[in-house]
C-alpha cells in the first residue's frame, strides 16, 4: 500500500472558539491564522461568519490575508448561511464553504422538524448553491455517528452528486468508538456509488476520551482528511488534537502508510500562541505539547536517555519544535546573537520588530542571568498579544509582609493622562488588583487568576494570567516579568485593556469614555 497524504482541516478559529470561556478578536483571529499557515495546515476553517459581524470581519480578514490554505467559511444549510460565508471567504486564493445539516432521527425529529426526504432535498440544495458560488464545497452530515447508515450513505450520495468535493463524517457528540467509527466509514466508502469523486473528512470529539482514537481508525479505513483544533480545543470536550493526529501519523507512519504537510517544529510555538491568546493553558501532562511530554524523571530513563534517547523517546522533542539545548543569551549578548537565535527558532521578523523584542530582551537580561530559548518563545508570544491599549501600567509599588495589611499604589497612563490610586488587599496581588480598579474607576469582575513559571530557576519568568468578566463574556489578559507582582498587574491591565475594546466603557462612564 503506498503512502496517502492526509489533509489536516484546522477548526481551533470555528470549533475551538467555542470553547467554554473563550473569545478571540479579529487581530487576535488572524495572527493564530497566520501561525496555522507556517504551520502548512491544507485547510483553516476560520468561522461561522453568518454567527455574528464579528466572526464576519475575522473571516474576510483572514480569508484576504492569509496565504496557502484553503480558507472555509461554516453555513447551515440555508441560503442566507451560504451567501455570507461566501462573501466572507471570497478573497482568499482557495476558497471553501462548509455547509451542514443534521442526519440523525433525533436531530430530524427534534430539532429541524423535518421528514427523512424533506432533508434530502435541503442538502442537495445548499450544496448546490454554494458550488454555484466556489469550486470547493465540504458538506457536513451533522451527528452522522448516530445517524442511520443507509440513510446516511443516500445524503452523501446527493451531496457529492450536487459537487461536494469533501463529505464530512462529524462524531458531533463525541459518542462513537475506534472500530465502530472505523466500520462506518468503511461502509460509506463501499456504499456510496460516486464516494471516489469526493474526500471523506472526519470530525471527532473527545467527551469519552477518543477523539484521536476514532480520528487514526478511520485513516486507516480510508478518510483523507481529519479534522482538529490546536491544543484540543472545542465545544465541551473539545476536538481531537491536531498536534497528537499529526505526531501519530509522524511517528506511526509505517503502521497507518499516511503522512500530513504539516511542519511539525511548528507545532509547540503554535501551540503556545493559541494558550496564550485564548487563555486555556495546556495541562503539564497533555501529549506532545505539555511541559512533561519530554521530561524524564526517573534515574533508569534518564540514564537510557543520555546514552540513547531512542531508548525513552519515540520522537524528538525537536521534532515538535522545542529545543534541547538551554541556555542561549545574557546580558552581554549582542543584537546580532539576538536576531541569530530568532532565526533559528524559525522567526522570520522585520527590521523593527527585531529592535522592540531587542529592548525587551536587554531588560529581561538585566534582571535575569540567562536567557532561555522558552524565554524568547515568551517575549514572542507577548509581542503577538500587544494590540492598541487603553490603559498602560506605569509604575506599581507594593508592601506587603506577614505582619501588616498589603498595600499598593498604581499609576496608568491612557491618551487622556494619568491615573493614579492606592489601596490595600488581602495580599500583594489582591491590593495591586484593588488599586488599578480604583484607577480605570469602575468594578473589574475578576473571575480567575494563574501564575506559572516559563522555564525552571529563582530568576525564572513569571507568567500571570488573568480572567474578567463583563456583560456575560469572559476576557483573559496575560502578563510577563521576572517579579510576580509586576506580571499580575500587566496581566489585569491587559485583560481590561481587551474588554474595553470590544465592550466600550462599563455604565459608570469616564469622562472621556466611549
Ligand atoms: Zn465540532
Amino acid at each position: 500500500m503506498e503512502t496517502r497524504t492526509i489533509q489536516i482541516f484546522d477548526t481551533t478559529l470555528r470549533d475551538g472558539e467555542q470553547t467554554p470561556g473563550v473569545s478571540l478578536q479579529t487581530e487576535e483571529k488572524v495572527e493564530i491564522a497566520l501561525a496555522l499557515a507556517k504551520l502548512k495546515v491544507d485547510v483553516i476553517e476560520a468561522g461561522f461568519p453568518v454567527a455574528s459581524p464579528g466572526d464576519f470581519e475575522a473571516v474576510s480578514q483572514i480569508a484576504a490575508r492569509v496565504k496557502g490554505p484553503s480558507i472555509a467559511g461554516l453555513a447551515r444549510a440555508n441560503e442566507k448561511d451560504i451567501e455570507t460565508a461566501y462573501k466572507a471567504v471570497k478573497k482568499a486564493d482557495r476558497p471553501r464553504i462548509h455547509t451542514f445539516i443534521a442526519t440523525s432521527d433525533i436531530h430530524l425529529e427534534h430539532k429541524l422538524k423535518m421528514t427523512r426526504p424533506q432533508l434530502l432535498e435541503r442538502a442537495e440544495q445548499a450544496v448546490r448553491y454554494a458550488k454555484s458560488l466556489v469550486n470547493d464545497v465540504e458538506f457536513s452530515a451533522e451527528d452522522a455517528s448516530r445517524s442511520d447508515w443507509k440513510f446516511l450513505c443516500q445524503v452523501y450520495e446527493r451531496a457529492i452528486a450536487a459537487g461536494a468535493t469533501v463529505i464530512n463524517v462529524p462524531d458531533t457528540v463525541g459518542y462513537t468508538t475506534p472500530a465502530e467509527f472505523g466500520a462506518l466509514i468503511t461502509h460509506i466508502r463501499t456504499h456510496v456509488p460516486n464516494i471516489d469523486k469526493a474526500i471523506i473528512s472526519v470530525h471527532c470529539h473527545d467527551d469519552l476520551g477518543m477523539a484521536v482514537a476514532n480520528s487514526l481508525a478511520a485513516v486507516t479505513a480510508g478518510a483523507g482528511q481529519v479534522e482538529c483544533t490546536i491544543n484540543g480545543l472545542g465545544e465541551r470536550a473539545g476536538n481531537a488534537s491536531l498536534e497528537e493526529v499529526v505526531m501519530a501519523l509522524n511517528t506511526r507512519h509505517e503502521y497507518y502508510r499516511a503522512i500530513t504537510n504539516v511542519n511539525s517544529q511548528q507545532i509547540y510555538r503554535t501551540s503556545r500562541l493559541v494558550s496564550t491568546l485564548t487563555g486555556i493553558a495546556v495541562p503539564p501532562n497533555k501529549a506532545v505539547v505539555g511541559d512533561n511530554a519530554f521530561a524524564h524523571e526517573s534515574g533508569i530513563h534518564q540514564h537510557g536517555v543520555l546514552n540513547n534517547p531512542l531508548t525513552y523517546e519515540i520522537m524528538s522533542p525537536e521534532s515538535v519544535g522545542i529545543s534541547r539545548n538551554a541556555i542561549v543569551l545574557g546580558k552581554h549578548s549582542g543584537r546580532h546573537a539576538f536576531e541569530e537565535r530568532l532565526k533559528h527558532l524559525g522567526y522570520e521578523i522585520d527590521t523593527e520588530t527585531v529592535n522592540t523584542l531587542f529592548a525587551k530582551f536587554k531588560d529581561l537580561a538585566d534582571r535575569k542571568k540567562m536567557v532561555f530559548d522558552k524565554d524568547i518563545e515568551a517575549l514572542m508570544v507577548e509581542k503577538a498579544a500587544v494590540r492598541p491599549e487603553w490603559y498602560t501600567l506605569v509604575y506599581h509599588h507594593v508592601a506587603s509582609g506577614n505582619q501588616m495589611v498589603a498595600t499598593a499604589s498604581v499609576q496608568l497612563r491612557t491618551s487622556a493622562g494619568v491615573s493614579e490610586a492606592a489601596s490595600c488587599g488581602d495580599g500583594p496581588v489582591d491590593a495591586a488588583f484593588k488599586a488599578i480598579e480604583q484607577a480605570v474607576g469602575f468594578p473589574v469582575g475578576l473571575k480567575d487568576y494563574q501564575l506559572k513559571a516559563v522555564t525552571a530557576g529563582e530568576d525564572a519568568l513569571g507568567e500571570a494570567t488573568v480572567w474578567i468578566e463583563q456583560d456575560g463574556r469572559t476576557f483573559s489578559g496575560r502578563g510577563l516579568s521576572t517579579d510576580v507582582i509586576e506580571a499580575s498587574a500587566k496581566a489585569y491591565v491587559n485583560a481590561i485593556n481587551k474588554m474595553l475594546a470590544v465592550c466600550g466603557f462599563p455604565a459608570v462612564q469616564q469622562a472621556q469614555g466611549r
